[in-house]
């Protein structure tokens, strides 16, 4: 792993613990002024061991900062009307602040259908249509955590996207797309360029880029043939590759060859240690936000 001290790395733990260290002590601020701590449901389907890691992950983040959680685990075999029906409970209980579906659902759910279904005030991850229409139009309300986290690391690095050549590889509606916006916005002021599986030569766009970003989900394929020299790197990528002399018989991967790149970027995001950590705590801080929300 690269070490995390080297000033051209952008170090995702100290950036997010920064984030959660301000989520904590605006929490205290909120419950010392008579509030109740933000409540954040959490709703689990079927057992995907991923999603069970994810979801324990963010009750563990969410319990450091003051913020109380509930999980609903349902079955497998949970019909989507019995997901719906549990939405819709959520949607009206005045102690839920927030509400999270944990995904990829089970194949017998349309995904879009509870999406849509979760009240957009109470949407913490940013995925109804309402709220990235507000996005769109440059007045977000909740900001999905991934993109949320690289604009916050950009910031708290001191790295100003205006006038950048922006290129972002993955046009994904929780990632490239909504990053696009974000960096369209006169408070970043980016030219943006997406790229996606059936772009034409696509090392002739990511060799422009100023600001590079990979969210892919192919393993180590930006090479430093691909960058430019002095290249901002965001590396969004979580790939598995099989390890045999790591414990877990796999180790993970970004979407960018970090030997190959760092060299050549002047600021780089590690994987892990980048921006999943950022993810995490942008959650945090959109739970917050809808904790406010409801007291208004
Ligand atoms: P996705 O599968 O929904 O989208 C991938 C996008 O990449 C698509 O738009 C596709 O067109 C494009 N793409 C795929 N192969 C390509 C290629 N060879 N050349 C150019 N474009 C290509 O994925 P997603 O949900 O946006 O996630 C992307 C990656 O980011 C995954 O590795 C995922 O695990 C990771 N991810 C990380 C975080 C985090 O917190 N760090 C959060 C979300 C996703």
């Amino acid at each position: 792993m690269p070490d995390s001290s080297e000033s051209d790395l952008i170090d995702g733990r100290t950036l997010s613990q920064a984030v959660r260290d301000d989520v904590q002590s605006e929490i205290e601020a909120w419950t010392s002024d008579d509030h109740r701590p933000p409540f954040l449901s959490a709703v689990l389907v079927g057992d995907n061991p991923a999603s069970e890691a994810y979801v324990r992950g963010k009750e563990k983040d969410a319990a450091e900062v003051g913020i109380e959680t509930e999980t609903h685990h349902l079955d497998a075999d949970t019909s989507q009307e019995g997901l719906l029906d549990l939405v819709y409970d959520l949607n009206a209980d005045p102690s839920v602040d927030g509400i999270l579906v944990q995904l990829p659902l089970t194949d017998n759910i349309n995904e879009q259908t509870i999406i849509d279904a979760v009240d957009p005030s109470k949407d913490v991850d940013g995925f109804h249509p309402e709220n990235l229409g507000r996005l769109m139009r440059g007045n977000p309300r909740y900001i999905p955590a991934t993109p949320y986290g690289i604009m916050e690391m950009l910031s708290r690095s001191d790295i100003d996207p205006e006038g950048m050549d922006a290129v972002i590889v993955g046009r994904s509606n929780i990632v490239g797309k909504p990053l696009a916006n974000l960096l369209l916005r006169r408070t970043a002021n980016a030219t943006v360029t997406v790229c996606h599986s059936r772009t034409r030569d696509l090392a002739a766009h990511t060799r422009r880029a100023d600001l590079l970003v990979a969210a892919a989900g192919q393993a180590a394929f930006i090479d430093g043939t691909m960058v430019k020299e002095g290249a901002v790197v965001i590396d969004v990528g979580i790939n598995r590759v099989e390890d045999s002399s790591a414990d877990r018989g796999y180790r993970l991967v970004g979407d960018v060859d970090s030997e190959d790149v760092r060299p050549r970027a002047a600021r780089i995001t590690p994987v892990p240690g980048g921006v999943g950590l950022m993810t995490r705590a942008m959650l945090l801080k959109n739970t917050l936000t809808a904790a406010r929300l409801r007291a208004t």
